[in-house]
């Protein structure tokens, strides 16, 4: 017989988990993001600064699947990755420790990237199965890919096979840059243009992906960086940027993982000259200094929208309103993850906004600004607004990491400024790879020049690749 006592402990436990469900930022998440913060070097504990209070970095497997079928010239991968056999089992169990260990230091619901060698490389099945893995240890993947794929396999990755949805969204970064050997088409292409159309072809496989069967996409679009194609930017941007991208990621080349893919001898790429190339492409301004991921001398990016053939900046640097409006979110709606059912996320929205009501006036102001900075509402009503991210990554140089990495094993900082730049850029990273048999998370950096070689080495002992399965060493 059910007694009033227990009707009310039964309504307690919903109050309770509704309680849980709506709270702006779940507590394991809080708790992240303040070990985030007290983890920061001191310089890079900015009034910008989005880790810690916004995000707790990017995450990335590591030796899940090391090969690859393309030969990149840079590649970050050692010369024993092409050894490794992808084994789908072998990626789904270790998938499963490294989210673990991720979800149990970071809390839920941060971006990682199903990253190795190349993704497609394991079955649809496999692959699926591997993001379901990732989501079940509350993660948002991302399939790190060099998008030579077809539309089959993205089908059979986002149905199961009685045709049911398998996923509602799938995120990809794909890689796409004239310095790759061995695409479908385009096997050594002469410059960035001859791939214009190959990048066209992977947004609309997407495109087909939503109409035909409801599954929406997120899409990166990743460049590495040399003196060859830095002034080909420009035109890249020109007539990629409304493909349908949401974000362009552009990587200057670094002197990591297999010396005999470093066919160029690569200068230091400066921030400022590839983001003026970034820039003349947009043919915008590119605000970065309201938002910071990490250390600044590692990441830029700049938020914001094409309308019609018009970028705006979510933020304007220069503007000291728009920096209150950072704040304001920094402070209010903090870790608030908005990738969920439109009903939770305004749920968790007004919870937050009842705690701080001081957002609402500035939220108010931000939209105003930015209707004017579109050119004013007939101007979004016939231009539309289609967001897009450009973000500037500048990986370091493994002669540089190695030293500086060792002595951070040591507890020492270096005295000699290259080294002391590099230590302070790896304690200040914005994304790391989970070791699980230390419990010690690494940054992507360090595990390039590290930590990878010998992992690959195991591991083409314990997976051989075939002999007619290796791509060039
Ligand atoms: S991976 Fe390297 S370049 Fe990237 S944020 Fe970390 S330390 Fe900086």
């Amino acid at each position: 017989m059910i007694g009033p006592m227990t009707t009310a402990r039964a309504a307690a436990r919903w109050l309770a988990r509704l309680e849980d469900l709506t709270r702006p930022e779940p507590r394991e998440l809080a708790r992240g993001l303040a070990e985030r913060w007290a983890s920061l070097p001191a310089g890079v504990r900015t009034t910008q600064q989005s880790i810690g209070r916004r995000t707790a970095g990017c995450e990335a497997t590591q030796g899940v699947f090391p090969r690859c079928n393309m030969a990149c010239t840079p590649c970050y991968l050692g010369p024993e990755a092409n050894r490794v056999r992808t084994d789908g089992a072998h990626t789904r169990g270790e998938v499963e420790r490294q989210m673990a260990q991720l979800r149990d230091r970071r809390g839920p619901w941060q971006n990682v990237q199903l990253i190795g060698g190349e993704v497609t490389l394991l079955g649809p099945e496999e692959h699926a199965a591997a993001l379901e893995r990732m989501v079940a240890a509350q993660r948002k993947p991302m399939s790190m890919t060099h998008g030579d794929i077809d539309d089959d396999y993205l089908t059979r990755l986002a149905l199961r096979p009685d045709g049911t949805r398998r996923f509602k969204r799938l995120m990809f970064a794909a890689h796409f840059d004239s310095l790759m050997r061995g695409r479908r088409g385009a096997e050594r292409p002469a410059d960035e243009a001859a791939l214009h159309r190959h990048r066209a072809q992977f947004v609309a496989r997407f495109a087909r992906l939503r109409r035909d069967h409801g599954v929406s996409s997120y899409l990166a679009h990743n460049m590495t960086v040399t003196p060859a194609n830095l002034e080909q930017i420009p035109d890249l941007l020109r007539s990629c940027a409304r493909q349908g991208w949401r974000m362009f990621s552009f990587q200057p080349a670094a002197f990591q993982g297999n010396p005999r893919r470093w066919k160029e001898p690569y200068r230091e790429l400066s921030a400022d000259v590839v983001w003026s190339r970034i820039e003349a492409g947009v043919g915008a301004r590119l605000p970065y200094r309201s938002v910071q991921v990490g250390d600044p001398r590692c990441n830029r990016s700049s938020q914001g929208a094409f309308v019609g053939d018009r970028w705006i900046p979510l933020l304007d640097d220069r503007d000291p309103r728009d920096l209150r409006a950072r704040d304001a979110v920094f402070l209010t709606l903090g870790g608030l993850n908005w990738e969920v059912r439109p009903a939770l996320a305004a749920a968790r929205c007004v919870r937050a906004l009842a705690r701080r009501p001081a957002m609402i006036p500035v939220a108010a102001g931000w939209a105003a600004r930015m209707v004017r900075r579109a050119g004013g509402p007939g101007a979004l009503a016939r231009g539309g607004f289609r967001p897009v991210t450009f973000v500037l990554h500048r990986f370091m140089d493994a002669e540089d990491v190695r030293p500086a990495w060792a002595l951070l094993e040591r507890g020492q900082l270096s005295d000699q400024p290259r080294l002391r730049e590099t230590q302070e850029r790896l304690l200040g990273c914005s994304y790391h790879m989970a070791h699980p048999d230390t419990g010690r998370l690494v940054p992507a950096c360090a595990q390039h020049a590290v930590y990878d070689g010998p992992a690959h080495r195991r591991l083409a002992g314990l997976m051989p690749a075939r002999a007619d399965a290796s791509a060039d060493g």
